[in-house]
């Protein structure tokens, strides 16, 4: 059996988008700033696809800027709003200890530039409060970035909340909802989100594009310099089979979310339940709280990395942390930030299932883990000193998740 459980580092594109993308390869080829009509029929289709972007987030049509994806969006969503808070004088920047790097990475370099980035702590069950939030605002908080549902555990933050606190206080708020938008229903306005960040390729779009809304009113500051293309915001010819693909990706992902969580819901109860059973193991992330796709556990006395290749033997497609920190011996900062020790923290896995999964998949999944975990467990010193009592154990043997 083949399954692939890695949704949360990228989706297959739907063949819907394919086929409603083909034509802007080879048809309607034409450069959108061209006056001629093969480009003026691209800057219509252009235009129509912002416009449908738009309706989807709640938005205006000149709110939507598409970028490369996700972590330009982040990049750009960020900068901007350090540029506008450093004329004023404002140079303090709230985020979340579990951001994806596209946002912390950002933020350091803007940390270096003399910009002072207080990260919130998480609690322990991945979440942020909007009282954490409102704490932390100063007079000089010029932007509070805070991801709406996380890559790794997939824990969603109470975003509504967290951007009324910041519109009462007069502070920019960004949301990176590359992980949220197939999940959760988004509104931009009725959520008092000033900026958010989408990615087509984790909801079966292709990869390569991406949105940033920004609320009108909000000068964006060019990442891409060049050309006059959007609005003058973000230079390069567009790639408009890409932003046809995003668009016919999102309103189907959008229009099926409730639909899918039904299905999701009960394979995620299903396979949480399985790996539960797995002595000295435990759920990260809150029960509830967390996008139906996702279920992350810890196992004592395991190295993820180990796990996840054996599974791969069985023909399981999952992850371990995040594909940016795998590659790299340092566990997870996202567990780290929800207090897992680092012991625990490389033990980690992430099943992100798909709106296409089934049960027999989910049955399979939990077998494989178990197994591969006994066997792991079989020859790990770290495993033989919890056994042998020389370590103290994390968890308890048994936790009902
Ligand atoms: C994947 C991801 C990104 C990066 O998006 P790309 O389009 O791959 O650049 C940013 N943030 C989160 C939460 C993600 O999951």
């Amino acid at each position: 059996m083949f399954v692939y459980a890695d949704n949360a580092a990228t989706t297959a594109v739907s063949p819907k988008v394919v086929e409603a993308m083909l034509p802007y390869f080879t048809e309607v080829y034409g450069n959108p700033s061209s006056l001629y009509s093969v480009g003026q029929k691209a800057k219509e289709v252009l235009e129509e696809s912002r416009e449908r972007v738009a309706k989807v987030l709640g938005a205006s049509p000149r709110e939507i800027y598409f970028t490369s994806g996700g972590s330009e969006a982040d990049n750009q969503a960020i900068i901007s709003a350090a540029r506008i808070g450093e004329k004023k004088g404002k140079k303090h920047i709230i985020s979340t200890k579990f951001e994806h790097h596209a946002v912390l990475h950002t933020l350091q370099a803007l940390e270096k530039e003399g910009f002072e980035i207080e990260l919130l702590d998480v609690h322990s069950n991945g979440v942020v409060s909007a009282q954490q939030v409102a704490d932390a605002i100063r007079e000089d908080t010029a932007l509070v970035t805070i991801m709406y549902a996380n890559n790794e555990i997939g824990t969603i933050q109470p975003i509504a909340e967290i951007g009324a606190v910041c519109k009462e206080r007069g502070v920019l708020f960004h949301t990176d909802a590359v992980q949220a938008v197939s999940h959760v229903h988004i509104d931009v306005k009725e959520q008092n989100i000033d900026m958010l960040s989408i990615s087509a390729h984790k909801f079966h779009g292709p990869k390569g594009v991406g949105v940033l809304y920004a609320r009108g009113g909000i000068v964006l500051t060019n990442v891409i310099n060049g050309g006059a293309q959007e609005r003058g915001k973000r230079a390069g010819t567009e790639n408009l089979a890409g932003i046809v693909g995003l668009t016919v990706a999102l309103e189907d992902v959008v229009a099926h979310i409730d639909e899918t969580n039904e299905k999701l819901e009960k394979l995620q109860d299903r396979l949480i339940e399985g790996l539960s059973k797995i002595p000295y193991s435990e759920l990260n992330g809150d029960r509830n709280l967390r996008v139906k796709s996702n279920v992350n556990f810890c196992f004592e006395g395991i190295e993820g990395e180990s796990l996840l290749l054996l599974l791969d033997d069985k023909g399981v497609a999952v992850s371990s942390g995040s594909a940016c920190t795998s590659g790299s011996l340092d566990p997870s900062h996202v567990l780290l930030a929800i207090g897992r020790p680092h012991e625990v923290a490389h033990g980690s896995l992430r099943v992100s299932l798909g709106e296409d999964a089934t049960e027999e998949q989910v049955d399979y999944i939990i077998k494989s883990v178990s197994e591969v975990v006994e066997y792991l467990r079989g020859f790990s010193p770290f495993w033989g000193d919890l056994v042998s009592g020389k370590r103290p154990h994390v968890f308890a043997e048994h936790t009902v998740a």
